[in-house]
C-alpha cells in the first residue's frame, strides 16, 4: 500500500521525478556493487553493508524485533541514520538534525547533538544546566578495551580507542547543548542575548580532532607551556582552549562572546571552552575532561567541598570522585585575574605531564 502510494506520488505529483530516479540509481548501484557483506550478531540482528562506487557506505541492520536501522556515510563524512520502527514511525538523523516522521505523515525535528543528555537542577543565570550524560550505549565497547573510571564518562559522541598505554580521542568538538552559534535554520540553534554578551560572526562546524593521550597521565619532571588551540578535550567532546585569546585579543573581552554554556567557536568553527563549562560543572568537583597530557580536570572544588591549593600548572595531588581512595595528580577549574577582571579558567597555561600527539588541534 505504501509502495503503491509512493509510486503514484512520483508519477503524478512531481513534475520531474527526482525521487524516483534517485531510487532507481541507488538500486542499480547496489545490485552491481561487489562490496557487500552481511553479518549476523549474537543478538540475532542482521547487518548488510554495501559500498557504492562513489565511496558511500550503507549499513542496514534488521533487529530481531523488526526495527530497521540504515546508516549511510558519504565520502565527505556526512552521515544519515534512518530508523524505521515497527509502528511505522521513521526517525532520520542527518548531521545534527533528527527528523521524526509519524505514521500520519506529520514530522517534527530536534537537535541530535543533545540526545542522551538530561538537565540536572543546577543552572547558571543564563539557563545553562549541568547535564547528565547517558553513556550506556558505548560503555560495553569501552570496558572491553580496558577503559575504566572517568573514561567511561565521555559522551558516546566521542570515540575512544585504546592503543597500548594510550587512548585516542576522536571528536568533532561540537557541544551537546544548543547555541546561537548555529544557523537559525539548524535544529541546534537557540537564540541567546544577555547584558554584556554579544555574538561573534563564526558558526559551529564539525571538526576532525584526533587527540592521543596516555590512558593514565602522570606528572612529569617539568611543566610545558601550552600552545596552539585545543589543549584538552571536555567530557562532552568539546575542545578545551587555554586561558588566553588569539594574539591581539583580550580573553576577558572575548568572554563576552561566550554562549549560555560558556563556549564559542573560533574562525574555523571549532567550538571550545576557555573557562568553567557550565553544562559540565558549576562550582562542584565533577570530572570535566582531560588535558593533552592525559591528566584529568575537575571542577573548582575537591570532593570534600573545599577549594584546593594548586601549583603553577593548576593542579595538585589528591583524591577525586574517580579515585576516592588513591591520591592522583589532577587539574582543577580555578579563579584567575588580570587585576581588573577575573574568571574561572580551565588551564593555568602549562601542562604538568607529557603532551601527547594531536591531529587538528593546531
Ligand atoms: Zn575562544
Ligand atoms: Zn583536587
Amino acid at each position: 500500500m505504501l509502495i503503491r502510494l509512493f509510486t503514484f506520488l512520483c508519477l503524478a505529483v512531481l513534475p520531474f521525478p527526482v525521487g524516483c530516479s534517485d531510487t532507481t540509481t541507488e538500486d542499480a548501484a547496489s545490485t552491481t556493487d561487489e562490496d557487500t557483506t552481511t553479518t549476523t550478531e549474537e543478538d540475532g540482528s542482521i547487518t548488510t553493508t554495501t559500498t557504492a562506487s562513489d565511496g558511500t557506505t550503507t549499513a542496514t541492520t534488521t533487529m530481531p524485533d523488526g526495527t530497521k536501522v540504515t546508516r549511510r556515510k558519504k565520502p565527505d563524512g556526512t552521515t544519515t541514520t534512518t530508523t524505521v520502527k515497527t509502528d511505522g514511525t521513521t526517525v532520520t538523523t542527518e548531521d545534527d538534525t533528527t527528523t521524526t516522521t509519524n505514521t500520519d505523515g506529520s514530522t517534527s525535528t530536534s537537535c541530535a547533538l543533545t540526545a542522551n543528555t538530561t538537565a540536572a537542577s543546577t543552572a547558571n543565570s543564563y539557563g545553562c544546566s549541568v547535564l547528565t550524560r547517558d553513556t550506556s550505549s558505548c560503555q560495553a565497547s569501552r570496558t572491553a578495551q580496558g577503559l575504566s573510571g572517568y573514561w567511561l564518562k565521555f559522551s558516546c559522541r566521542v570515540t575512544l580507542t585504546k592503543s597500548g598505554t594510550n587512548v585516542q580521542i576522536s571528536t568533532d568538538s561540537r557541544p551537546d547543548t544548543k547555541s546561537q552559534y548555529y544557523a537559525t535554520t539548524d535544529a541546534c540553534y537557540e537564540a541567546f542575548s544577555a547584558t554584556g554578551r554579544k555574538t561573534n560572526p563564526s558558526k559551529i562546524s564539525a571538526q576532525t580532532l584526533l587527540v592521543t593521550v596516555p590512558m593514565t597521565g602522570a606528572k612529569a619532571a617539568s611543566t610545558t607551556t601550552v600552545s596552539g588551540a585545543t589543549i584538552g578535550v571536555a567530557v562532552s567532546g568539546v575542545s578545551i582552549f587555554g586561558n588566553f585569546a588569539a594574539p591581539g585579543d583580550d580573553i576577558y573581552d572575548e568572554a563576552a562572546t561566550f554562549d549560555k554554556c560558556e563556549g564559542h567557536p573560533q574562525g574555523t568553527g571549532n567550538y571550545h571552552f576557555h573557562s568553567e563549562p557550565t553544562a559540565i560543572t558549576q562550582a562542584d568537583s565533577a570530572f570535566v575532561g582531560v588535558m593533552r597530557d592525559g591528566l584529568p580536570i575537575y571542577g573548582r572544588l575537591d570532593t570534600d567541598g573545599t577549594t584546593p591549593t594548586l601549583d603553577a600548572a593548576g593542579g595538585h595531588t589528591g583524591v577525586t570522585v574517580d579515585s576516592p581512595s588513591t591520591a592522583v595528580y589532577h587539574y582543577h577549574v580555578n579563579l584567575q585575574t588580570n587585576g581588573t577582571d577575573s574568571a574561572y579558567f580551565i588551564s593555568k597555561g602549562s601542562y604538568a605531564g607529557t603532551v601527547g600527539t594531536c591531529t587538528g588541534c593546531n
